[in-house]
């Protein structure tokens, strides 16, 4: 009976994914709701098979594109049919438990924990060896995954001395590891640098650095898009030399606010779309081993994954200098730079990374309420500008606190 409900719910789900994504899907939106697996397969046959790469010691090769957790039901099946393997923030699934395609070929997907400090927010929380390990057994109940492939410290580290003095992360890990629940480690880094919340923080290049002459993780998670970043360039060069996996997150930097805007998309050279545009940037222009990138319908999945692994071109190549032109001129890459300039401590950021889960992944209410946990940061700016000559992209700093600062207060 619970199976049952449960078929039901899911069949539920896909059948609303495929009507968000009909109503935006080209040719596939003429299709009927009943016909979602044909929707889906005809969006998976349009892709094809996605190339794989070495993700680090453990040899394992996995999709250059990855899914997530959170991705909804319809892309999902059909980045399974294409072949991606790998999963991150898979504990989402605590929600509805995993996809059944997931559980029936278990060994053949590399699914991720995402684990976070307690006690706060990742600035203020504490890592705290108990609270982890219990954590990913109770998650393992609810997806019913029965182990999970990587375990991720969301957030990272503050610095390069908590990963030598705090090694409560490490012994979960280990203990689990023992139980046969997890088998490798991984994290998610953000940058610390300047951040009045965390003294002591470093930034996100540094303590990558340090991560991998540690030699416990396997691979790593950065925040990475287009635009010119000469320090995290250069880990990423010593990350592929060593043989330290990395996979780069929140990479459509300022691409929703572009695919809204009419006269930018109808600017770009013919035949070539952002998302597609910025999946073969990542996956052949890169050193990176894999990238996620958000996708929140079938037709978005189809742009995007279908240029996994395909070369630039010259059409190409302009439109990836056309976005981080207009993504350099609008949406932070929140590389920390500006925040030790700043006399009143404000997390710069951070509201500004709010404000593209606000304008570019279209979650208002996710973001406003990070927002709110930092208590109207933003409004502290008193406009001294001695952040400025710190961005990298020249932004009018204290003009994009005060526009996001519209965004996000209540
Ligand atoms: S302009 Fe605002 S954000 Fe920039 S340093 Fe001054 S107070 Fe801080
Ligand atoms: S505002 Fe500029 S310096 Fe500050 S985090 Fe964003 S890109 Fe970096």
């Amino acid at each position: 009976m619970e199976d049952d409900r449960h078929l039901k719910r899911r069949e539920f789900l896909v059948r609303s994914s495929a009507a968000v994504a009909a109503g935006l899907a080209g040719n596939l939106a003429r299709r009927p709701l009943f016909a979602a697996r044909d929707l889906i397969e005809e969006a998976a046959a349009k892709v094809g098979r996605l190339p794989r790469r070495r993700l680090g010691p453990s040899g394992r090769e996995i999709s250059v594109l990855i899914g997530a957790g959170d991705l909804a039901e319809a892309p999902a099946r059909a980045a399974i049919l294409c072949g991606v393997n790998y999963w991150h923030k898979a504990n989402v699934w605590a929600r509805s438990g995993a996809p059944a395609e997931i559980i029936k070929d278990r060994e053949a997907h590399y699914c991720q924990v995402t684990v976070d400090r307690v006690g706060g927010r990742h600035e203020a929380g504490r890592i705290d060896e108990e609270s982890h390990y219990a954590f990913v057994k109770d998650t393992l109940e609810t997806t019913g995954l029965g182990y999970f492939d990587d375990m991720q410290f969301h957030f990272g580290y503050h610095n390069r001395a908590e990963i030598k003095n705090e090694r409560g992360f490490v012994r979960a890990f280990e203990r689990l590891k023992r139980e046969g629940l997890v088998r490798h480690l991984c994290l998610s880094q953000h940058g610390y640098a300047g951040n009045v919340r965390v003294p002591g923080g470093e930034s996100a290049a540094e303590i990558l650095t340090a991560l991998i002459e540690d030699g416990l993780y396997e691979h790593a998670q950065i925040i990475y898009s287009y635009g010119h970043d000469p320090e995290i360039n250069a880990f990423l060069k010593e990350a592929r030399k060593r043989d330290f996996g990395t996979i780069a997150m929140k990479t459509a930097r300022g691409l929703g606010r572009m695919t809204q805007d009419r006269a930018f998309m109808a600017a770009l050279p013919e035949g070539t779309v952002p998302h597609n545009a910025l999946a073969r940037w990542l996956t052949t222009g890169t050193d990176l081993t894999a990238a996620v990138i958000r996708v929140r319908s079938l037709d978005e999945f189809v742009q995007t994954f279908s240029g996994a692994g395909q070369p630039l071109g010259t059409g190409g190549c302009r439109a990836i200098e056309m976005m981080t032109a207009r993504a350099d001129a609008t949406a932070c890459r929140l590389c920390t730079a500006c925040q030790t300039a700043c006399p009143e401590g404000i997390p710069i950021a951070e509201i500004l990374r709010f404000e593209r889960y606000a304008l570019d992944d279209g979650d208002r209410w996710k973001a406003r309420a990070l927002y709110q946990e930092l208590g109207d940061a933003a409004g502290a700016c008193s406009g001294c500008g001695a952040c400025l000559s710190r961005c990298p992209q020249g932004l009018d700093i204290p003009a994009k606190l005060a526009a996001a600062r519209a965004v996000l207060a209540p």
